[in-house]
């Protein structure tokens, strides 16, 4: 609820992880500091899952008076672009999310990283293992199985650092050498069984070119960036529980430097899994390069830039991230708690306005010809500082098709042979005669209007039903895209692939639309409630001629009484 005096402070809410940062910052951890960090790797576009790990990472950032890094997790170039590192900074910005001057890439610290390696080979804590990548899993043995020290483990530092070099060097094809942590075959966690920390890959990078024959991998990046950039809180979903000792491994052991400000700690929280759709980049990137959708803004596509485009705001979905909060445990979340996020949201600051998505054309026969009037209407019974517009009325006017039957059945409170219904701030008007073409469909309605219902002695005078209009020689052309679930069942990966599981109804586009004047000069990216249809925005693809209006979420949720819930 916001008060007069302005928006009321969000209720102070916590979580498991906030309560250890707390505790933290009480006992002096870390000297008090706070310093998190979003480490995306740059192979894709961020999806409403990376904005809970974006509110939570920059969010405790700002809660505990510390900072927060955009960090490019950017070590396996075969996947990664510059369209995705552009593409995150456009979307975290847009969250509402800053991170000043300390935008980093896990690349500029691949010398360092090296130089790391290059010291646990001297130490005797990482050697070159030189069997196969299929004997290495076989060596590893399994959950139940201990592994067994490959016949590589025992060189001496001294030829395990000749090889490594070599790798680094390029003298060695993809797949010959590996360099890997000497930890313990035996180990209950496979994570420790003797880890890869570099791998073979004559790969170019996006910024580091041909520079690096080899690469690190993530366990081995991670906790080395963390530790580099004095992160205190390294926020992480919980795959990677199992991978903390390696974390800690890591950071123990490569002798930090001077330089080392803090001793990063990792927390593991749940990821957010959404109903009726997937978050696995690999298989967004199959629908945009399978062209299933447009692109990865796609309104459909559950990414920050396909939500943007559906007319999402960036309060609506840190609002949801609020709402689902952290915790340890995973759950699924429902879609419908997604879009009755935005429709409150939507609620509040979308202007209303009228328009017509399936057309019948109405004309009033009582109403002179050349005859046009304002009626008055309110932008926004939500916020009165909104005000109020005018709206052409005249004789020809749209009504949707679905306002009318010609054979109602009982509780129809629209309009219908001999029945009259108020058209929205404006007139009653009854139902004479149907027009219909050699077909027999219904193309037009000849009704006649109680003149004194708007302003006169009848203006008081209640019908059953109130619908909205569009004057037609005032309306414009416009299309309207309506969207849908872009799959059909509630865990599209529960069957395997996903894409078998694409909904084929989930785009409906709507090419003879009328809207009231003011819609043909909206700016991309204007929230609107197209009465009674739903909230809307306006696409980019918006012509002088032809705006382009997406649906964002429909006003009530229909999608649940379809599924037979509730
Ligand atoms: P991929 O799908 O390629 O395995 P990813 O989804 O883990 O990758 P990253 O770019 O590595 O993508 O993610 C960046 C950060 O966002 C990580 O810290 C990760 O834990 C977090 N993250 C990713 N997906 C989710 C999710 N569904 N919920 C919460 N956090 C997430
Ligand atoms: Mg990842």
């Amino acid at each position: 609820m916001e008060s007069a005096a302005g928006p009321a402070t969000p209720p102070a809410h916590s979580d498991f992880v906030r309560e250890i940062v707390a505790e933290d910052q009480r006992t002096g951890k870390h000297g008090g500091l706070v310093h998190t960090r979003f480490p995306p790797e740059p192979n894709g576009y961020l999806h409403i899952g990376h904005a809970k790990a974006i509110c939570l990472n920059f969010g405790i950032a700002a809660e505990f008076a510390g900072v927060c890094n955009l960090r490019f997790d950017d070590t396996n170039p075969a996947k990664e672009d510059v369209e995705y590192v552009e593409s995150i900074q456009d979307d975290v910005r847009w969250l509402g999310f800053e991170w000043d001057e300390r935008m980093f890439y896990a690349s500029d610290y691949f010398e360092r990283m090296y130089e790391y390696a290059e010291q646990l080979v001297r130490d005797g804590k990482a050697y070159v293992d030189s069997l196969t990548a299929d004997e290495i899993r076989e060596y590893r043995g399994t959950l139940t199985e201990a592994g067994r020290n490959s016949p590589y483990r025992d060189r001496s530092p001294a030829e395990s650092l000749d090889l490594f070099r070599r790798m680094r060097a390029g003298e060695f094809p993809d797949g010959t050498h590996v360099l890997r942590a000497k930890i313990d075959m035996a180990s209950g966690n496979i994570n420790m069984r003797d880890p890869t920390l570099y791998r073979i890959r004559h790969a170019a990078h996006h910024r580091t070119g041909d520079a690096w024959p080899i690469y690190p991998t993530y366990d081995y990046a991670h906790p080395i960036s963390d530790a580099i950039e004095g992160i205190t809180h390294s926020l992480c979903t919980l795959e990677f529980e199992d991978h903390r000792p390696l974390y800690d491994w890591v950071v123990e052991n490569i002798r930090p430097d001077a330089t080392f400000r803090s001793r990063p700690q990792q927390i593991e929280f749940a990821r957010l899994n959404l109903n009726y759709t997937v978050m696995s980049k690999r298989k967004l990137l199959q629908l945009v390069e399978q062209k299933f959708v447009s692109g990865w803004d796609d309104p459909r596509m559950p990414t920050i830039a396909g939500l943007r485009r559906r007319g999402y705001t960036a309060a609506a979905i840190r609002e949801f991230c609020a709402r689902i909060g952290v915790a340890k445990k995973e759950n699924v979340i429902e879609m419908a708690l997604l879009e009755a996020t935005v429709r409150d949201d939507l609620n509040r600051r979308a202007q209303r306005a009228m328009a017509v998505l399936t057309p019948l054309r109405v004309v009033i026969e009582n109403y002179p010809e050349d005859r046009t009037e304002d009626v008055l209407v309110s932008n926004n019974p939500e916020d009165e500082s909104a005000g109020e517009r005018r709206v052409p009325f005249s004789r020809n006017i749209y009504i949707e098709q679905d306002d009318f039957m010609e054979s109602p059945p009982k509780k129809f409170f629209r309009l219908s042979p001999g029945t009259e219904v108020r058209l929205r701030r404006s007139y009653i008007i009854r139902c004479e005669r149907v027009v219909k073409n050699d077909a027999g469909d219904v193309v037009e309605l000849r009704c006649t209007a109680d003149l004194e219902s708007l302003t006169g002695a009848t203006a008081a005078r209640r019908v059953k039903g109130t619908i909205h209009w569009v004057s037609a020689a005032h309306a414009h052309e416009a299309d309207v895209r309506l969207y849908d679930r872009l799959f059909r069942s509630e865990n599209p990966a529960a069957n395997g692939d996903p894409l078998a599981d694409l909904n084929p109804d989930s785009l409906q586009i709507l090419t003879d639309c009328k809207v009231e004047p003011m819609l043909a000069r909206c700016l991309p990216g204007t929230h609107i409630q197209f009465e009674r249809n739903g909230y809307f925005v306006a696409d980019r693809d918006s012509t002088p001629e032809r705006p382009v209006f997406n649906r964002t979420v429909t006003l009530k949720d229909s999608w649940l009484k379809i599924a037979g819930k509730n």
